[in-house]
């Protein structure tokens, strides 16, 4: 553009300027809020912000939202189908879930796909397995509640994306995350709750099992219950 053009640009621009100043408005700022974090619910309660159980995954592996992150090697997402007929919490990783980025893949595991298999259920087929915390606590203590609380938006997310038939929460912590309660597994056990609707039992962690032998056969009483539950539920007769 040669400098005359630019010059009656210039002038052109500034006419227009000054015409415009004379209706402008001062706008009241509006009351900005911040951005949805991802897992909470969307403003209308119903849908999760997260889409997938991809998504879900990346924003579990990148959170920073307790001291846990700080120290960990990986942290532990959930394995199993995406349309499972149940979802299996257990309370948080341990060490080799930790070097895996799998749950339940130690002792503990090996007898929780036992228990599984027992009642026609495995994470290959029709059952999802998680954790109610997804990075492992330093010596494999228990979670602390601010780490359990900053974790309960994934459990949530998980839920909603899953939508299992039912849940089997392995552990106190676990029943905790789901139920809200401080009650232990004894006083818990042998009766089903809710979640978003969804029928809840609780009942001994494996490992628990592994040192006592004597809650083999209530936890044995419990998966026969499970069954039973998901086999009234599938056909129909089954909510009560
Ligand atoms: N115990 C748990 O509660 N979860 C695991 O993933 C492994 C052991």
């Amino acid at each position: 553009m040669i400098a005359s053009d630019k010059s009656q640009l210039y002038h052109f621009l500034s006419i227009a300027e000054s015409w415009i100043s004379q209706y402008r408005v001062d706008i009241p700022q509006p009351d900005f809020q911040d951005d949805p974090e991802p897992g909470d619910q969307a403003s209308n309660g119903a849908n999760p912000v997260f889409q997938s159980l991809e998504s879900l995954a990346c924003a579990i592996r990148e959170c920073e939202k307790c001291d846990l992150h700080s120290g960990r090697k990986r942290a532990v997402t959930g394995v199993g189908p995406e349309r499972p007929t149940v979802l299996v919490v257990g309370d948080a990783p341990g060490e080799e879930e930790e070097e895996r980025g799998e749950p339940f893949v130690g002792d503990a595991g090996r007898l929780l796909d036992k228990m599984l298999a027992s009642i026609g259920l495995s994470r290959e087929t029709n059952c999802y397995i998680s954790n109610s915390i997804k990075c492992r606590p330093p010596q494999n203590r228990a979670p602390l509640p601010a780490e359990s609380a900053a974790c309960a938006r994934f459990l949530a997310a998980e839920i909603a994306l899953l939508r299992p038939m039912a849940i089997l929460a392995v552990g106190r912590v676990a029943a905790r995350a789901l139920l809200g309660t401080e009650q232990d597994i004894a006083q818990l056990r042998g009766q089903f709750y809710e979640y978003s609707e969804i029928p809840v039992l609780a009942t001994y962690h494996p490992s628990a099992l592994l040192r006592d032998e004597s809650l083999k056969r209530p936890a044995w009483e419990d998966l026969k219950a499970l069954k039973a539950k998901l086999e009234a539920l599938s056909t129909g007769s089954g909510n009560d």
